[in-house]
């Protein structure tokens, strides 16, 4: 509907999408690789940042702070309407039939997950299993709980469908070549052709919005990359060794670089920072600190604590002295000699 269409391309076009870089090596003809220094996003996502209003007040997505100063007094005190979960998945039903036909599979997992792609009904079953699984280890003594509010998640079978819908909808290609995920729209949108992996780092960041809207974005990445090289255990979730890990170990093994690729570096490490020149570096580092913490049973005492003491503990250096024993100092030699060994 034209409508429909007009929405679409007037919030993709207006708002910022969160690009993961949940960006395996480069493969054959994609352009990913191209922007140096371990920016791993498109020309067109060179740039695109996470929307901070987005992240630091999820119920509020469109609502920068100079609005919120901007807004009248009598503002505060006039009735909110309630906010209407079956509603909100009603529409997004309707805007998947909108953009992938009448025939599209849509279904809803754990009430608020809104999974929707181009094949007729029942094509996503697996995927929807391994994404209801991913959502029940998620919440079982690791994150707190999940979204409140319909997250859409578009579902495409190609990289040629998927970059279509960019195009068709922003006039440019897709700020990653696997996914992204937009929080001013609450919406995910990615290849699924090159594998679910991207889907579970993707999930991840609509929950610790939720979880812990605080969380930096070396945590909030570190905690997502770490399932997309996943497995299942017994009602939970392991990531293990990806193709993030040569450029950490290059770090690691380099008298250059060996010192700021240690813990201390991300602790207290800005969004900004995290997202600047030494991004893809940064990703490797919070993803293989979340694993080697996980290996020991240390990560989710370490995310809990911090996220609940946020307030006294805005670097998040005393949760990881209570979940360790250690100061970030302290564990980094010997968190870059597991990575060396892994
Ligand atoms: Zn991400």
């Amino acid at each position: 509907m034209k409508t429909t269409i007009s929405c679409w391309v007037a919030f993709l076009a207006a708002s910022t999408a969160w690009a993961c870089t949940s960006n395996p090596p480069a493969l054959p003809g994609q352009s990913f690789e191209r922007v140096s220094g371990g920016g791993e996003v498109s020309p067109q996502g060179a740039g695109v940042k996470k929307a901070q209003s987005g992240k630091r007040a999820p119920n509020r997505p469109n609502a920068g702070p100079a609005e919120a100063e901007q807004a009248p007094p009598q503002a505060a005190v006039l009735p909110r309407t309630a906010y209407d979960l079956d509603a909100d998945v009603a529409r997004w039903k309707t805007r998947a039939q909108a953009d992938f036909g009448e025939v599209a599979s849509v279904e809803v997992v754990a009430d608020v997950f809104v999974i929707s792609g181009p094949g007729r009904k029942g094509s996503l079953k697996g995927t929807n299993r391994t994404v209801e699984r991913a959502l029940e280890a998620y919440t079982n003594d690791r994150f707190g709980r999940l979204p409140a509010r319909a997250v859409g998640v578009y579902l495409f079978p190609s990289a040629k469908s998927y970059d279509a819908f960019c195009r068709r909808h922003s006039g440019g290609a897709c700020v990653s070549v696997y996914g992204f995920y937009m929080p001013s729209q609450r919406l995910i949108v990615m290849n699924i052709g090159l594998g679910v992996g991207t889907l579970t780092h993707e999930l991840v960041h609509p929950i610790v919005e939720t979880d812990f809207p605080e969380a930096p974005d070396w945590i909030d990445e570190g905690t997502a990359s770490l399932f997309e090289a996943f497995g299942f255990t017994k009602g939970g979730i392991r990531g293990y060794k990806n193709w993030r890990h040569p450029r950490l170990l290059r770090a690691v093994q380099s008298k250059q670089d060996k010192a700021y690729a240690g813990l201390p570096t991300l602790f207290g490490m800005s969004d900004a920072v995290f997202r600047g020149e030494n991004e893809a570096l940064h990703y490797a580092m919070a993803r293989y600190l979340c694993q080697w913490l996980d290996s020991r049973g240390q990560l989710w005492p370490f995310y809990q604590a911090w996220r609940d003491n946020y307030a006294t503990d805005p670097t998040g250096e005393k949760a990881f002295r209570v979940a360790t024993g250690m100061t970030p100092a302290e564990a980094s030699p010997e968190w870059q000699r597991w990575v060396k060994r892994l």
